[in-house]
């Protein structure tokens, strides 16, 4: 809290300790003060009329205002009707004075209290106590006729007035008391567990749910403060998160921020997947003002995912085995002399099916490794030009049979440090995609570009396009993108997962922009590292040009 908020805090609670009869005495006292201060200063101290009494009925109803809380609440109730008697009584002296027009504030005390009633009893409650007193003193002149009629009638105006914006007031906070109580009932039946934390990281709110994990992850307690460890751990379940990493802290860093997966509790056998999201709270002058963070109980999901990946890995597994033995064994009889053209013709069909059949069985295999953490990588000195050549000559028969231009802009001699495999099959896969997501007449672009820190490897084509709200999952496992199932192209969603493996493996990044029906561009970073080309050049051709141009 800041030093002007506490300060006005604790001005508005000494003026709630006030009670509210003696700061209605204040109001109607101050003005009575101040006209005898002018009149006595003006040296008016005749002492005709009423005055008197009615300045001695006032401070009797301020001495009772004052005890307001001691005193029967009859009596209290009873103030406004002394007060416009008061009234009453002062105004009456010989020359008259303005004093009448104070009957409004009783009045609109009686209207804020008991509403249309209080605005009527105001009114007759003027008219008896102020304005017949007057008639009585001052006769029937007509300039004393008007003001007896002005007065009632201004006070109660100013009454209904004030009744009325009390019944507005009172409709309003009634509305705002009924979605209170709705919000509080979703909040607190949610199976979400939700925290509103303010710009200090204090805990301003926490619904049932959330105690519940701050159990779980604070067995010691939680002292309501952003930033507190505790059992909390990142996605790999071990390693304990710093205080910077926590999603609260993250939340009042004014950091916005969706899915960050942690896992909470000492044993491991009953640890929580929780998925937080962050969102900042920003009032009405655009100041942030905290934040709300959402714990979504994941364990359930995070256990199906763990049980899909083991399956994944245990059937890639046991199909691989058999089916290097029949590939080896359907490749011993077609190398027999001995089968006619038309079963070779056949077994050709076969090993076709089965070589395609052995490298999904590897994707399957090699996305299981990645999920799990473990990406087997045997690094080399590596020219990725040459490796880029060599994919796309590969590729060049199927881009021509389907009538798309593949270019090549190659540095020469791009040395990096990687696995030659892995690297080759980052570009097949990204040449494979560029072509077969590109339709006839297309073109795609591979270029290599040797930087000081990096290698870039881009693949640009002038394809379908990858829309916006695809891109974020494109590289997860499985996933195909809208246009691809629209236009009903082959394929099982495993190439680009295997790619950012791959090059996450290598320490790099894989980016890119897209656009539907424009063409999408792929861009892989590798960290340069500096190999002397002639030492260990892993490529079975030297890229050499510098640019290449294929047409196909
Ligand atoms: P697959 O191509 O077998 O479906 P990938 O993992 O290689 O699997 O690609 C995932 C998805 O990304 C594809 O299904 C396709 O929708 C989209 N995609 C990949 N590359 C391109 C590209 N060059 N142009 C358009 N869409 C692409």
């Amino acid at each position: 809290m800041t030093e002007e908020t506490r300060e006005s805090e604790l001005l508005r609670q000494a003026v709630s300790a006030i009670p509210k009869p003696l700061i209605r005495q204040a109001l109607i006292g101050v003005p009575v003060l101040f006209e005898l201060a002018v009149r006595l200063l003006l040296g008016d101290v005749s002492g005709a009329g009423h005055y008197g009494e009615g300045l001695l009925l006032l401070v009797v109803a301020t001495a009772v205002a004052a005890v307001a809380g001691r005193v029967p609440a009859w009596l209290v109730a009873a103030l406004p009707w002394v007060d416009l008697a008061a009234v009453g009584l002062m105004r009456l002296v010989p020359d008259g004075n303005g004093l009448g027009l104070l009957a409004v504030l009783p009045t609109m005390w009686l209207a804020a209290d008991r509403q249309l009633r209080g605005v009527a009893m105001g009114f007759l409650g003027t008219l008896v106590l102020v304005s017949l007193p007057s008639i009585g003193y001052y006769g029937m002149d007509p300039a004393w006729w008007s003001r007896a009629l002005l007065i009632p009638t201004v006070a109660g105006m100013c009454a209904l007035t004030v009744a009325g914006a009390g019944d507005l007031w009172a409709r309003q906070n009634r509305r705002l008391e009924e979605s209170r109580a709705l919000n509080a009932a979703i909040v607190s039946t949610v199976d979400v567990g939700l925290v509103a934390v303010d710009d200090d990281g204090g805990y301003r709110a926490v619904n049932p749910r959330q105690e519940q994990f701050l159990a779980v992850a604070y067995p010691e307690g939680h002292r309501g403060l952003a930033g507190q460890t505790g059992e909390i751990y990142g996605p790999d379940r071990v390693t304990r998160l710093l205080p910077e990493e926590l999603p609260s802290t993250r939340a009042a860093r004014r950091e916005h921020f969706r899915d960050q997966l942690i896992w909470v509790g000492a044993d491991p056998a009953h640890q929580r997947a929780l998925s937080v999201s962050a969102g900042p709270v920003i009032d009405v002058d655009g100041a942030f003002r905290g934040s709300v963070l959402s714990y979504h109980d994941v364990t359930d999901l995070m256990a199906a995912l763990r049980v899909k990946d083991e399956f994944v890995a245990s059937v890639s597994h046991e199909l691989r085995t058999p089916l290097t033995s029949i590939m080896g064994f359907l490749e011993l009889v077609l190398d027999d002399e001995v089968v006619s053209p038309s079963v070779r013709e056949q077994l050709e069909v076969i090993h076709r099916n089965g070589e395609r059949l052995l490298g999904l069985v590897g994707d399957l295999l090699l996305t299981a490794q990645a999920a799990e953490g473990r990406m087997p990588l045997t690094k080399q000195a590596t020219d990725l030009s040459a490796l880029a050549e060599q994919a796309v000559e590969q590729l060049l028969p199927r881009a021509a049979a389907k009538g798309v231009t593949v270019r090549c802009d190659l540095a020469p001699d791009a040395m990096l440090l990687v696995d030659p495999l892995r690297a080759r099959q980052v570009v097949d896969n990204l040449v494979c995609n560029a072509v077969k997501y590109t339709p006839v007449g297309g073109t795609v672009v591979l270029t290599v570009i040797d930087l000081a820190g990096e290698v870039v490897l881009t693949v640009r084509d002038t394809g379908i396009g990858i829309a916006a709200e695809d891109r974020e999952r494109l590289f997860t496992r499985f996933f195909r993108a809208s246009e691809a199932h629209d236009l009903a192209i082959q394929g099982v969603g495993l190439g680009l997962a295997i790619c950012k493996s791959i090059v996450d493996a290598h320490g790099g990044t894989i980016e890119l922009d897209s656009e539907v029906g424009r063409g999408s561009t792929f861009r892989v970073r590798l960290p340069r590292v500096n190999v002397e080309p002639s030492l260990v050049p892993v490529s079975a051709g030297a890229s050499g040009s510098s640019a290449a141009s294929l047409r196909v």
